[in-house]
Formats: structure tokens, C-alpha cells, sequence
């Protein structure tokens, strides 16, 4: 149904989970244009205005992925055989990202875009980085590789967090010296920090940062090894002008840290802290390999931890310390980083099966905590604090997971959330509405025709000789 502005819509949820609240059953829930207006639990179907569609299953608010690197997807499958490190995995990555253009781009971001919305994604956290053409030139807009990622979200009915990243170096040396740009990585380079910024600024932000009703303007420090201290200001000064959200990869290896303390002394979040990067406002992505002093500067400054398990268990990352984190202060959020697999279900479970593989205990977070990872707590860190929750007022965003699978067959009420976070997957999603429009009904994307076809047709090109 397309969107009228200002249109009532209604819809009546067999069970829904309330951030806050809890779940309930007989959820009349009522909007105008983008925004939630009233939400009545414990109506009976029939006391229903006529025209409120029925939502059978478990309906949640929008599922937020923190964390997208669109391009990444390309990838999957192609990367699973034989042996390998983080470090292999990212030559193989630089290959596929040296052959993207902007339009080879945007129908591949499309395509990811409407696998997200089948699962149940309404906000995409869009790691970007890969600026510029073959060798580094600008192109005549510098920012068409950006405004492809936009127009994609736009296409596949998703809102996006355009998180512009500052990469200027190829890394540090295990003794801590600077490794130059090599290959593809010239394409991530505005030179310094100051051309960053300026491009950035040419993406033509409100005084709100938004670009657009569905797109945001975020930043990100790729991550200590590729922007040095003195040139994170700029990236730390954009941040604040615009109110925008401040990404960056932390401590992913073992050996970031090592290179790191190599170089400057310090570990990376302490370095990060010394920037003024650390702060309400920002996430620190994949946050695994952590001192207790990291855990408590990130805590106390209520800097939020976004953790990608699936990625970070695929690139043999290790598992971060998530309890740890939020114990200390640090809202969680979560994405689907490589897009090994795209289910944002599967992480918020992964964040407590790690914790029990590690620890050895069960239960460190309930289901209502990973649950408010994926929405809550994403789409703030995305700069939405008005998405995620089901109540008057928020963009009106609505997952419904069919109960009715295999996977999901007799799941009770009194646990029904527990069912899905532990047991649900993506491929149980039925109807997405993402800022009060019909996205996905039935399980079919609305305006992506054949999402598997267009995955098909975009990752073809970039693989192979
Ligand atoms: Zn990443």
C-alpha cells in the first residue's frame, strides 16, 4: 500500500513485546504518516475499527543492523573454504571492493538492502568508506559512492545512517610504524582529515544531519590503524557540528592492540579517548580484545559496544566481553558487519551463547536485553532515538516473525520472546512496515521484485577472474 501522508493506519497483533514492558497479546496499534499514535494491548480481534490488519505471529519493533558494509556481501561463500586469518580474508575482500562503480554499487546495496528488510532490518548503520574511483581519483561528485548507498536504502524502503568513514593509511607494523595505502585501499583515502571533512560536508547535511527523510549523516574513524590521532579531530569536529552518530572498528585483533601500544603507548580506546571520540553519541564496533581499563572508559562514558558475533565468529575474532561492557555502562547494539549471514536474531542470541561458551555460566542476558539491543539501542546509535519501540510517538516501524515454521512451532506466549531470540531466524520474518509503510508482506519484498535474482545479478560481476 503506498504511503499517504497523514493516513491512519492500523494494525492488531497477535503478541507483541514492548520494549520496557513486556509482551502482550491483543495489540491495537494505530498510526498517522511515519509515526506511532496509539498502542491498546488486550483488544479482542472483533473490537476492531474495520480496516486494521491482522498481524498473526510475534511482532517486534524494527530491528536496527548497527553495523553494514554493504559490498562485504559479495563475499559470502567465496571466502568459507580453506584456511585462513582476518588478514587473508581482507585481500580477498580488497578485490571485490577495486571493481565496484557507482552503479555496480547501488544495485548490489539495493539488493543487500532488500535481504535486510526480509529480515527484518528498518534502519541500515552503513559503514562506508570506499569513496573514491580506481586509483584514488575523485569522481565529479566526490560523494556518488555515498549517495549510491542512499538511493539504494531508498529503493529497498530502508532508512539509512550514511557513516562516513575517515581511512587515510594502510594500517600500522607490528613495531608500530605507518603502512602505506596499497591496491584498493586508495579508493578510501581523502588524504587528511581536513579533505575528509570537507567532502563529508558536500553530502549537503541539514542542521540536523539529515540527508534526506529517510537517510542520516553519521562519521566514523575507520579505526586506529588507518587515521592517525592528530588527524581524528576533523572526524571528532563533524561529529559535534551535526549532532551526528561517530563510528569506529575497536580492538577486532589482537594485533590492532599490539600495534597500537607499539606506536602510541596506549591502548586503542585510550587513544580513541584522547581524541574526544568516546562519548554517548558514539560506538565502538566489535570492542573484543579489551583491558579492564578499555571496559571502563567505554562504560563510563556510556559509549555504546556494537558486536557483529556472526562476523566476528567467522573471521576467528574472538568473543568480546559483552556483559562485561554493559555492566560497566555501555548500551549494546548489534550488526551483520560482513554479511556472512544476514540475521539480526542470530546475533542478538550469538552476544549470549558467547558469553556462555566463555564464561561457562548461563543467563547473562535475557532475551529482553539482546532484544533491546537489536532495536532500542541500534537505532539510537544510528541516530534514531525515536525508532525502536512500539509506542506513541516512535517512527511507526513493525516486524512480525511468523510462529507458525518449523523452527518456531509451539512457542508459548508467557516465552514466546525467548522463542524468537533463541530459536528464530530471518527466513520467519512475514511483514516488515518501516516508517509506517508496508515494506514486506507475506514474506515478499514490495519493492524489490526478486531480491535472490537481484543478489544474483549484482554479485555475479564481481567475482570470478
Ligand atoms: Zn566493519
Amino acid at each position: 500500500m503506498p504511503l499517504t501522508p497523514g493516513a491512519p493506519r492500523r494494525w492488531h497483533a497477535e503478541l507483541a513485546w514492548l520494549p520496557g514492558r513486556g509482551v502482550y497479546s491483543g495489540v491495537l496499534i494505530e498510526a498517522s504518516g511515519r509515526h506511532f499514535t496509539a498502542v491498546t494491548p488486550g483488544v479482542a480481534p472483533g473490537d476492531c475499527p474495520p480496516g486494521t490488519v491482522a498481524l498473526p505471529g510475534f511482532t517486534l519493533p524494527g530491528l536496527a543492523n548497527a553495523h553494514s558494509h554493504a559490498f562485504h556481501r559479495a563475499l559470502r561463500g567465496a571466502v568459507q573454504a580453506g584456511p585462513g586469518t582476518f588478514w587473508t580474508w581482507r585481500e580477498r575482500m580488497y578485490q571485490v571492493a577495486g571493481r565496484l562503480r557507482p552503479d555496480s554499487y547501488l544495485a548490489l546495496a539495493r539488493a543487500v538492502y532488500a535481504e535486510m528488510a526480509l529480515a527484518g532490518v528498518t534502519c541500515v548503520g552503513e559503514f562506508h568508506y570506499l569513496h573514491h574511483d580506481a586509483g584514488g581519483a575523485r569522481y565529479a561528485d566526490p560523494n556518488q559512492m555515498g549517495r549510491a548507498l542512499i538511493e539504494a536504502a531508498a529503493q529497498a524502503g530502508l532508512r539509512i545512517t550514511l557513516l562516513d568513514a575517515c581511512y587515510l593509511r594502510g594500517g600500522l607494523a607490528a613495531d608500530g610504524s605507518a603502512v602505506g595505502l596499497s591496491g584498493a585501499q586508495a579508493r578510501f583515502s581523502d588524504g587528511d582529515g581536513a579533505r575528509w571533512a570537507e567532502r563529508a560536508s558536500g553530502l549537503g547535511p541539514d542542521e540536523h544531519g539529515m540527508l534526506g527523510p529517510h537517510a542520516r549523516a553519521g562519521v566514523a574513524i575507520h579505526s586506529v590503524r588507518a587515521v592517525p590521532p592528530d588527524q581524528m579531530r576533523p572526524v571528532v569536529a563533524w561529529s559535534h557540528a551535526f549532532g551526528a552518530p561517530l563510528h569506529a572498528h575497536l580492538s577486532e585483533q589482537p594485533a590492532e592492540n599490539q600495534a597500537c601500544l607499539a606506536a602510541y603507548g596506549v591502548t586503542p580506546a585510550r587513544l580513541l579517548d584522547q581524541a574526544g571520540a568516546l562519548g554517548p553519541r558514539s560506538t565502538m564496533v566489535h570492542a573484543t580484545h579489551l583491558t579492564g581499563d578499555d571496559i571502563a572508559l567505554l562504560g563510563g562514558s556510556r559509549t555504546v559496544a556494537c558486536f557483529c558475533p556472526t562476523t566476528e565468529a567467522d573471521l576467528a575474532d574472538g568473543i568480546g566481553p559483552a556483559r562485561a561492557l554493559a555492566d560497566a555502562g555501555s548500551p549494546l547494539s548489534l550488526g551483520s558487519d560482513s554479511h556472512a549471514v544476514i540475521d539480526l536474531l542470530a546475533e542478538a542470541r550469538l552476544v549470549e551463547l558467547g558469553e556462555r561458551l566463555a564464561s561457562g555460566r548461563r543467563g547473562s542476558f535475557r532475551a529482553a536485553e539482546l532484544a533491546t539491543a537489536a532495536t532500542v539501542a541500534g537505532h539510537a546509535c544510528l541516530g534514531w532515538p525515536e525508532a525502536g519501540e512500539i509506542a506513541p510517538g516512535a517512527l511507526a516501524d513493525l516486524v512480525t516473525v511468523a510462529l507458525d515454521t518449523p523452527r518456531l512451532a509451539g512457542t508459548q506466549a508467557a516465552s514466546a520472546l525467548e522463542s524468537v531470540i533463541f530459536a528464530g531466524s530471518a527466513a520467519d520474518v512475514r511483514n516488515v512496515v518501516i516508517s509506517g509503510r508496508d515494506v514486506v508482506a507475506g514474506g515478499r519484498h514490495l519493492l524489490v521484485d526478486d531480491v535472490p535474482g537481484a543478489l544474483d545479478a549484482a554479485i555475479a560481476p564481481l567475482l570470478g577472474p
